[in-house]
């Protein structure tokens, strides 16, 4: 009887926490990444983006995206710059928000090492960006684009499938099977959306497979999306009683649209005054065109009420900022007002900018609209941070402070349970990924005790035989 050695995975990143997502799959004849990931948040995680990876980039046959978030493919840049020369499979709407969020991504890079180098606060001299923009450029050379439910070769004896996972545009679930004995099927389920995403069709359910990756983004909390849409509304309609400025730290992609939309549903309920909106980030506006055209054109994903409605996220009063003093002149803007800006947890981009110019202001609030990461600027202000070190300073937070986790692009835990449940049979393992430790047990625990299914919550750098 002919030998066959055991295809393996290993968890190189999205394991105990929410980012890095990576995922090596190896066989006899291929070894592919699903996801090629940034880690953000915490120091000690950041500081994993400048370990080098346990293989050469140059071994690795094929890359797959999951989505566009940096903590899904913003690796890339630095994996073509380090050697690899593959080819890296999305769907086409990730493909094009890779082409907005790669090039951004090195750029903030560069300019943060060149501001720390200036203002000399960094430990390091001179401070070096991961990678620049020119290697974002190169690393979209390799992209590939691939269909939803039509399955592709993705290296030989390794085929994948994208499913809707109603995430972001373009987000999949992915379907591997590894046809070389002993043959092998993995769903990873990626990031989900939330089955009541204003914008997109809801997830496609996980595809059979022996091997089950899903994620745990909010393997503990409820979403109450109408308590958080209520509790924007009223944060706003205090904040305008008392002439201030609602700042959104907001995703640029999908986020600052979701929230553009309900602005204009809560505008034209008469639930919320009429203020001026500010979008203050390039990236925001670069998607807004492509959900704007999505919707024009009718794109599968989008949801079939907002076909041919490409305004539908215009709030009724909104003021693109394009370049750096459109962004300042939002300081001097008349008030109130509203601005959404990225990113999305403070971590970088224009709203930090905003947020040392409005946080000292009682009368300003600033209302976080998604999931905050462990160590990030937007975790410590939902936790009631009483100041926040933003370029080295620390700016006093005075502003009102609201949280409305219901706003996050992640389905919540009773969700996650039951997208894991509606797979047409229990795999044989089902791994607990993409969570903060509470939140992966609390799913691995529910699917145990729910489903009677065998579950893990994997370690990072740990590598299991697939058969
Ligand atoms: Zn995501």
């Amino acid at each position: 009887m002919a030998h066959s050695i055991a295809p393996t995975l290993q968890f190189l990143g999205a394991a105990r926490t929410v980012t890095g997502s990576r995922f090596l799959i190896e066989t006899p004849r291929a070894r592919v990444l699903v996801d090629c990931g940034l880690f953000q948040g915490l120091k000690e995680l950041r500081l994993r983006n400048w370990d080098p990876l346990p293989v050469d980039p140059r071994s690795i046959d094929a890359v797959v995206l999951t989505h566009a978030h940096l903590d899904h493919s913003g690796y890339l840049p630095a994996l073509v710059r380090d050697g690899f020369r593959g080819p890296a499979f999305s769907t086409e709407n990730t493909a094009a928000l890779c082409k907005i969020i790669l090039p951004d991504s090195g750029r903030i890079q560069e300019e943060d090492a060149a501001y720390a180098n200036r203002k000399g606060f960094s430990k390091h001299k001179p401070a070096l960006p991961l990678y620049t923009e020119e290697d974002a450029m190169r690393a979209l050379t390799t992209l590939r684009i691939q269909p939803f439910a039509a399955p592709f070769e993705v290296a030989p004896g390794i085929t994948a499938t994208f499913w809707r996972a109603g995430h972001i545009l373009g987000a999949a679930s992915l379907h591997l099977a590894l046809a070389d004995p002993p043959a092998e099927t993995i769903t990873i389920s990626g990031d989900i959306g939330r089955a009541e995403h204003p914008v997109l069709c809801p997830p496609d359910p996980p595809a059979a497979c022996e091997t089950l990756l899903v994620e745990s983004t909010h393997g503990t909390r409820i979403h109450e999306a109408e308590h958080d849409l209520e509790g924007l509304a009223s944060a706003i309609v205090r904040t305008a009683e008392r002439g201030g400025a609602v700042v959104i730290p907001a995703f640029s992609v999908d986020r600052t649209e979701v929230i553009l939309l309900q602005l204009r549903r809560l505008t034209e309920a008469g639930r919320i005054p009429k203020l001026p909106v500010y979008a203050d980030s390039p990236m925001a506006l670069a998607s807004l065109r492509l959900y704007q055209n999505a919707a024009r054109d009718g794109d599968p994903e989008v949801r079939p009420e907002l076909h041919g409605h490409p305004d539908a996220f215009d709030p009724g009063d909104l003021i693109e900022a394009r370049n750096v003093e459109d962004s300042k002149a939002i300081h001097r803007a008349p008030l109130p007002a509203i601005i959404v800006s990225a990113s999305g947890m403070a971590t970088g981009g224009r709203v930090l900018h905003h947020l040392i110019n409005r946080l000292p202001d009682p009368k300003n609030t600033v209302v976080l609209v998604g999931y905050q990461a462990e160590g990030t600027r937007g975790r410590a202000l939902r936790d009631g941070a009483k100041a926040l070190k933003i370029f080295g300073r620390y700016v006093p937070v005075r502003a009102e402070i609201v949280d409305t986790p219901g706003f996050s692009a992640h389905a919540d835990a009773p969700e996650l349970l039951a997208w894991t449940r509606r797979c047409p049979a229990p795999p044989q393992t089902t791994f607990v990924v993409h969570g903060e430790l509470e939140s992966a047990l609390a799913l691995e625990t529910a699917i145990e005790t729910e489903l009677g299914w065998t579950a893990v919550v994997p370690s990072y750098g740990e590598r299991v035989l697939l058969d």
